[in-house]
C-alpha cells in the first residue's frame, strides 16, 4: 500500500516535472521566436532607416545644387540688372535734362487759392526739386527731386487735359527744369499755362500767366522781371515789405503787385499787410484762400 502510494507520488512528480519541462521548452521556443521577430524588425528598421537617410542625403545634395544654380542666376541677373539700371538711369536723366520727363511730385484738380486767379478752377502740376531753401516753406517734401518719379510729359499732359483748361505748374521750383517741352505739349492741347516760380532759374516755356514770387535766399535771374504778370511777395516779417518794394521796382508797370501773409504767422502779419496796402494802394492783399477752404 505504501509502496503503491510512493510509486504514484513519484509518478505524478515525474509527470509534473515533464509537464514543467515541456512548458519551459515551449516558452523558450516562443521567446526565441519573439527574439527572432524583434531582431528581424530591428534589422528591417535599420535598412529602412538607412534608405531614408540616403534619400534625405540625396535630397539635400539636389537642394544644394538647385540653390547654387539659383544663386548663380540671381548674381548674373543682378549684374545685368545693375547694368540696365545704370543705363536706364542715364537715359532718364538725359530725358529729364531735356524736359521730356519731369520729377512729378503730385497733380490735382482744385481751386487756385492765391493771387490774380484766385477762385478759378485749375489743374495743378507740382514738379519736384527746389534749392531755394525758404525756412517757412510748406512743401519741403518737394525739395529733393530724386524722391519724385521722373514722368513722361505726354502722360502729365494727358492727365491734365481731362480736368481743366487752366494748368498751373508749381513746385518746388519748376524752372530748375526745361519747361519748353511741357508747355509746348499743353499749348498743343489749347490749354492755358500758368507758372508759380521764385524766378531763381532762367525762364523757359510758353506761359499765359507768370506769377513771380521772389525769395531773398536766391533772387530772380534774367528776363523774368519784365515778363511777370503778377509779383507775389510772401511776408513773414516787417523786413519783407522793404524787400517787396525792391522787387516791385524791377517788374513791368503792368505787373500786378501782391503781398501775401506767410501762413504760419498770418495772425501777426495780416494786420501789417492790411495797413501797408491801405497806405500803398498799388499793392493788393493775397490770401491763401485754399487753406481757409481746406482744399489742396
Ligand atoms: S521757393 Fe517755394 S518750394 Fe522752394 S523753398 Fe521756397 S517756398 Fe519752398
Amino acid at each position: 500500500m505504501v509502496f503503491e502510494f510512493v510509486f504514484e507520488f513519484v509518478f505524478v512528480l515525474v509527470f509534473e516535472f515533464v509537464f514543467v519541462f515541456e512548458f519551459v521548452f515551449e516558452f523558450e521556443l516562443v521567446f526565441e521566436l519573439v527574439f527572432e521577430l524583434v531582431f528581424e524588425l530591428v534589422f528591417e528598421f535599420e535598412l529602412v532607416f538607412e534608405l531614408v537617410f540616403e534619400f534625405v542625403f540625396e535630397l539635400v545634395f539636389v537642394f544644394e545644387l538647385v540653390l547654387e544654380f539659383v544663386l548663380e542666376f540671381v548674381l548674373e541677373f543682378e549684374s545685368n540688372n545693375t547694368y540696365l539700371c545704370r543705363m536706364l538711369k542715364k537715359d532718364i536723366s538725359k530725358w529729364v535734362d531735356k524736359g521730356l520727363m519731369l520729377p512729378l511730385m503730385e497733380e490735382f484738380y482744385t481751386i487756385q487759392g492765391e493771387g490774380f486767379h484766385k477762385g478759378t478752377a485749375a489743374y495743378f502740376i507740382r514738379i519736384g526739386g527746389c534749392d531755394v531753401g525758404c525756412h517757412w516753406c510748406d512743401v519741403k517734401e518737394s525739395w529733393d527731386a530724386e524722391t519724385h518719379p521722373p514722368t513722361m510729359i505726354e502722360h502729365i499732359v494727358a492727365n491734365a487735359a481731362k480736368f481743366s483748361d487752366t494748368i498751373v505748374i508749381t513746385g518746388g521750383e519748376p524752372l530748375m527744369w526745361d519747361m519748353a517741352p511741357l508747355t509746348h505739349a499743353l499749348k498743343e492741347k489749347k490749354l492755358q499755362t500758368h507758372i508759380e516760380t521764385s524766378g531763381a532759374y532762367t525762364l523757359s516755356g510758353q506761359w499765359d500767366w507768370i506769377c513771380l514770387s521772389p525769395k531773398k535766399n536766391k533772387l530772380p535771374v534774367g528776363e523774368i522781371y519784365e515778363k511777370a504778370d503778377e509779383l507775389k511777395v510772401i511776408v513773414y516779417n516787417k523786413h519783407d515789405v522793404i524787400f517787396a518794394e525792391e522787387q516791385a521796382a524791377q517788374v513791368s508797370k503792368n505787373c500786378i503787385l501782391y503781398l501775401q501773409p506767410e501762413w504760419s504767422v498770418r495772425d501777426k502779419v495780416t494786420p501789417l499787410i492790411v495797413d501797408y496796402v491801405m497806405q500803398n494802394p498799388k499793392w493788393k492783399v493775397s490770401l491763401q484762400t485754399h487753406k481757409y477752404l481746406n482744399i489742396p
